[in-house]
């Protein structure tokens, strides 16, 4: 007979904590279900539960470290090292137990016992949006392929008597194991025929204020299954459109205006354009070059809301490369009368 900690590979100082961890690594590895007839496998499952038994339950694991293998003889264990039932370990630690036998095995790897019966199938689009579009809120037609009622009769499927899933049942040392699956003769739907493809119009409402990456689900509007209960849902992913001058980051808009010099110094009432049309936007008196002005409110509309962002205005001043004879003349009168002037400065990062 192997030593307790040896078979599962701990020290003798090992927290509960530890044991478990290495009982369940040892367990999965080993389990039955996953070595169909691999003898050794199996008694390294039965070996492992037996050590995890007794190591895991104070008492006899001080009647074990003080006395080893006999000394749990002693203690009157019937058969041995009997008195313990490797499925009750076993599902002691992976959390199952319980009705139809296996569940907590079965969970862990990944076949859900309560599975919801499969749709017709969900379709996907993507629907491209200017940001004039997405800032009224807009409706789009849009040309859909996908299944549909056709009036004509469907035939439940056989294989699956119209559940859409196939439960397999499988004996295990350990209990009973049910498997369910969609079913592959009706890819799940429980039913053969009724509907056929065709290409359908389906009218999309844009709310204001979505964003690239949004998207909305349209109820019932993906593939039609025979009856209401199983249609499937239309997907629609939003894609913002570049705009030719304005930049969004999130509900604020962003735009560089260039202006004249004398309009800088001078200051000067301009006009802009918004999501919302025309404003009129003063430039103050001697405005610095790359200098931000802002448009309380008027930037992109807010998805949930009836607010919107900002727009900023990033001011440039042109330094034109040709003048006219005239501004030439007038520059140099200008020069005369305000004087050269060269200054220097550090350059603050
Ligand atoms: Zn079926």
């Amino acid at each position: 007979m192997r030593d307790y900690y040896e078979i599962l590979n701990v020290d003798k100082n090992a927290s509960e904590q530890e044991l478990k961890k290495a009982y369940r690594k040892i367990a999965m590895k080993n389990h039955p279900d996953r070595n169909p007839g691999d003898k050794n496998a199996e008694s390294i499952f039965k070996e492992a539960a037996e050590a995890y038994s007794v190591l895991s339950d104070s008492q006899k694991r001080q009647q074990y470290d003080t006395f080893g293998h006999s000394g749990l003889n002693q203690a009157g264990q019937s058969g041995g090292f009997g008195g313990f039932n490797v499925e009750d370990i076993f599902n002691s630690v992976f959390g199952g137990g319980g009705g139809s036998g296996f569940g907590g095995f079965e969970d862990l790897f990944g076949s859900s016992r309560s599975r919801t019966k499969k749709t017709a199938g969900d379709l996907k689009l993507k629907l491209k949006l200017s940001l004039d579009e997405i800032y009224n809120g807009v409706t789009k037609k849009v040309r859909v392929k996908r299944k549909v009622r056709n009036g004509k009769e469907s035939i439940k499927c056989s294989k699956c008597q119209g559940s859409g899933e196939l439960r397999i049942v499988q004996r295990s040392m350990l209990g009973q194991i049910v498997n369910v699956q969609p079913c592959n003769n009706c890819s799940g739907i429980g039913y053969i025929g009724g509907t056929e493809l065709s290409s359908s119009t389906i009218e999309i409402n844009v709310p204001s204020g979505v964003s690239s990456g949004n998207y909305m689900t349209m109820k019932g509007k993906g593939n039609e299954g025979v009856d209401e209960s199983l249609d499937g849902n239309l997907i629609i992913y939003f894609e913002e459109i570049e705009h030719e001058f304005f930049t969004r980051n999130d509900n604020d808009i962003y735009l560089e205006s260039e202006i004249e010099y004398h309009q800088a110094i001078l200051g000067d009432s301009i006009e802009v354009p918004t999501l919302s049309g025309n404003v009129s936007l003063k430039i103050p008196k001697s405005v610095k070059n790359q200098q931000i002005l802002r448009l309380r409110g008027k930037g992109m509309k807010k998805i949930n809301g009836n607010s919107c962002g900002d727009q900023y205005i990033r001011v440039t001043i042109n330094i034109p490369k040709t003048i006219s004879r005239k501004s030439h003349d007038l520059l140099i009168e200008l020069s005369k009368e305000m004087g050269s002037r060269v200054s220097f400065k550090k350059i603050n990062e």
